[in-house]
């Protein structure tokens, strides 16, 4: 009877080349292909470690179709590996229809892991790491990413984002504006890269620091936000949340009563709020 191969999830560098895992060497070398997010990339990542393999390009727009074709080689017997532009694939990262569908058809799917963005940020930010919500990318769109941050305002968890260069300034805004400024936050840019920086301070003073420092706006990064607390302050924000929703449909009293009933806020708090 074929044997299938396996599908070989692997882990590459966020910055410095030092971090790929001699696994994950081991496992590269070793596969029929490797999918790549964007394979120029990949290409000279393996070039740097002396490395050819067939590259077969797997990104989010080809996905779906790919993972079919893939599977049936892995099937056939040939192993497989996933890598992404950095990091672990998956996370941010194109690769969960081709797992899923391995998966479905009794592949093995094994990880290789090493570097993650996120992960190398909680464990330097000093902020609470025993439970935490990975939330990734917020929206592009300036009254969607509002919205999803009025969401998270009252999420007791650690909070970890990913940011681009280009609306690190605006975001930290945002979420001073949703969070209120005195949450304690952690900015990790450029992490194990040779402009590394991580600061901590609160939402309004790091969105000071990054709007008056343009080095502060450059590279990769991962924001890190402490959970509301579970006090006064965050069911309030929650019962504002949620009186402003309530109120495009019922009068402002029934409203706040009700806002109040379902945050634990006292009604006070949140009437007329939006009449300030
Ligand atoms: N799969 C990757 C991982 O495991 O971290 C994440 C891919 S996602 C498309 C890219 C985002 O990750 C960047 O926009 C940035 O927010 C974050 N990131 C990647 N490398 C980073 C680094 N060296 N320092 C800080 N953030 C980084």
């Amino acid at each position: 009877m074929l044997t299938s191969g396996t599908l070989h999830i692997v882990a590459t560098p966020i910055g410095n080349l030092g971090d790929l895992t001699p696994r994950a060497l081991d496992t590269l070398r070793s596969v029929a292909a490797i999918c790549a997010e964007d394979t120029r990339h990949t290409r000279q990542l393996l070039a740097h470690f002396g490395l050819e393999r067939p590259l077969l390009a797997l990104h989010q727009h080809n996905e779906d179709q790919q993972a079919a074709q893939l599977v049936a080689r892995l099937q056939g017997g040939d192993s497989l590996a996933l890598v992404s532009d950095a990091g672990t694939p998956l996370v941010s990262d194109p690769g969960f229809r081709l797992v899923r569908a391995a998966r479905a058809a009794g592949i093995r799917v094994s990880p290789v892991p090493g570097a993650c963005a996120a992960i190398a940020a909680l464990s330097v930010a000093g902020l609470a790491s025993d439970r935490f919500s990975f939330e990734g990318f917020l929206p592009a769109k300036a009254s969607a990413r509002r919205e999803r941050l009025a969401r998270l305002a009252a999420e007791p968890q650690t909070l970890l984002f990913y940011e681009s260069a280009h609306r690190i300034e605006e975001t930290l805004a945002d979420m001073a504006g949703a969070f209120g400024e005195q949450r304690p936050a952690v900015l990790a840019r450029e992490l194990t890269k040779l402009f590394e920086t991580v600061l901590d301070g609160t939402l309004g003073e790091l969105a000071q620091k990054v709007a008056a420092d343009p080095n502060q706006r450059k590279g990769e990064f991962v924001l890190i936000v402490e959970g509301a607390g579970d006090d006064a302050d965050a069911k309030v924000v929650e019962g504002r949340r949620i009186y402003a929703k309530l109120s495009e449909h019922l009068p402002p009293s029934t409203a706040a009563k009700l806002a109040a009933e379902l945050s634990g806020a006292p009604r006070k708090a949140l009437y007329g709020r939006n009449e300030d």
